[in-house]
């Protein structure tokens, strides 16, 4: 078989939800990948920050090869031997002091609101049923009925209410909106300290620093999701280090399973997760033993090999050669460690064709929405396949002039 006939499959069989290249990938290693017909290329997207440790990471495999002989599922009903060993991992490289473990980043992004509204009514003093979660505008935290319910993005919500309420929408970097919104029945303040899916938008300096001050001062819950900037992707450990912001309630997922497994997490104080009681909030899979031995190696490499310090030295050193670029096509190049947007300026035909050229170079990247492209290329990579890459991206937007 050969690549169209697997496209041919796929599009008979497999639901329409995603636009995919059409490439079709039948190995990886480390920051390549390779094609049913044996071409190479470049990941540069890295399952949308999923693989920042690189693909089949010889210790994460060897980890999930032998934690699978030994040990998967228990379930909750029981205890194991590795969900402990995460759990203190966790909180000592975060500084949070407990934590819920769950499967994909969506349940983690509920689980924090469904905590936010606990605590809400339990120690605020919300009346039953009135709380209220504050998040942006070109948010994305997952495709689940109650967080597409504070989406603003049509295509996310279309055909899909009746909605969840309780949410308000402020302007994603406006402080001032943030407070004006905050009411005496507010849980929560909900942000990606970085927005990734909605184009690498970074907000204006200072805004986390004083939201958070904002939420301390009103008594909300300052909620990051740090599914996609955690764990290294900007240069720091997590987003909100760049303004020494420590959240109330983290949410991480994508990396902590190393590209491996499925792991997800919410981070939060004694005080705050504490609130969670036997029986009230849980999954079957969350927590597993072969999730949690998983996670522990993926955090152990971030360490080991300095991938925080990497993504940092790395992405300056791209993002300045990347400003070197002349093309008519491009409105901003931004970034912080390794997760940079190109946007593209509306007549540019949108970032789709960029996209399929590069694959033609091949360097894999997607396009988040219309009009940028979004490179984050797994944090174990070199200079010298960077400037490979580099070489590649100028030639595309030479050709496509
Ligand atoms: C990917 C992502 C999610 C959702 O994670 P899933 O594992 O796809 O459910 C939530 N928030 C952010 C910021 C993400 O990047």
């Amino acid at each position: 078989m050969d690549s169209k006939d697997y496209i041919v499959i796929e599009d008979i069989y497999g639901a329409h939800n995603y636009h995919p290249l059409d490439v079709v990938i039948t190995k990886a290693k480390g920051i390549w990948m390779w094609d049913v017909e044996g071409n190479k290329y470049l990941d540069f997207l890295s399952a949308y920050s999923a693989v920042n440790q690189g693909h089949c990471h010889p210790r994460i495999v060897k980890t999930l090869q032998t934690q699978a002989k030994k040990l998967t599922l228990t379930s909750r009903a029981f205890r194991n031997d590795q969900w402990p060993l995460l759990a203190k991992e966790l909180c000592e490289l975060t500084g949070f002091n407990m934590v819920l473990p769950m499967n994909s980043g969506a349940e983690a992004v509920e689980t924090a609101i469904k905590l936010a509204r606990k605590w809400a009514y339990q120690k605020k003093g919300v009346p039953q049923d009135e709380a209220e979660i504050i998040a942006c505008t070109n948010n994305f935290h997952g495709r689940t009925v109650t967080i597409i319910s504070f989406s603003t993005e049509p295509s996310y919500r279309q055909d899909f209410g009746p909605f969840t309420p309780g949410f308000k929408i402020v302007p994603f970097g406006d402080a001032e909106a943030l407070e004006a919104a905050i009411t005496p029945r507010t849980a929560a303040f909900l942000v990606e300290p970085i927005q990734a899916e909605a184009g690498i938008l970074i907000p204006p300096d200072g805004y986390l620093k004083k939201a958070k001050e904002i939420c301390e001062k009103n008594n909300v819950l300052f909620i990051a999701d740090e599914i996609q900037t955690g764990l290294g992707r900007v240069g720091k450990m997590f987003a909100c280090e760049y303004e020494g912001v420590k959240p109330d309630i983290m949410v991480i997922g994508k990396s902590l399973g190393g590209g491996c497994y499925a792991i997800s997490a919410v981070l939060s104080t004694t005080e705050i997760m504490g609130l969670f009681k036997p029986g009230e909030h849980g999954s079957t899979f969350g927590g597993n033993p072969l999730a949690c031995a998983v996670a522990r190696e993926a955090l152990r490499v971030i360490q080991d090999e300095r991938l925080v310090e990497q993504a940092a030295e790395k992405g300056t050193y791209f993002l300045e050669k990347l400003k070197t670029i002349k093309s008519h096509h491009i409105k901003e190049i931004r970034g912080r460690g390794l997760l940079i947007g190109i946007e593209l300026y509306p007549e540019a035909g949108g970032a789709r064709r960029f996209c399929e050229e590069m694959m033609n170079e091949r360097l894999l990247c997607k396009e988040t929405h219309e009009n940028v492209i979004r490179f984050a290329p797994p944090l174990i990579i070199s200079k010298k396949e960077l400037d490979w890459a580099f070489k590649r991206i100028k030639n595309v937007f030479k050709r496509l002039n």
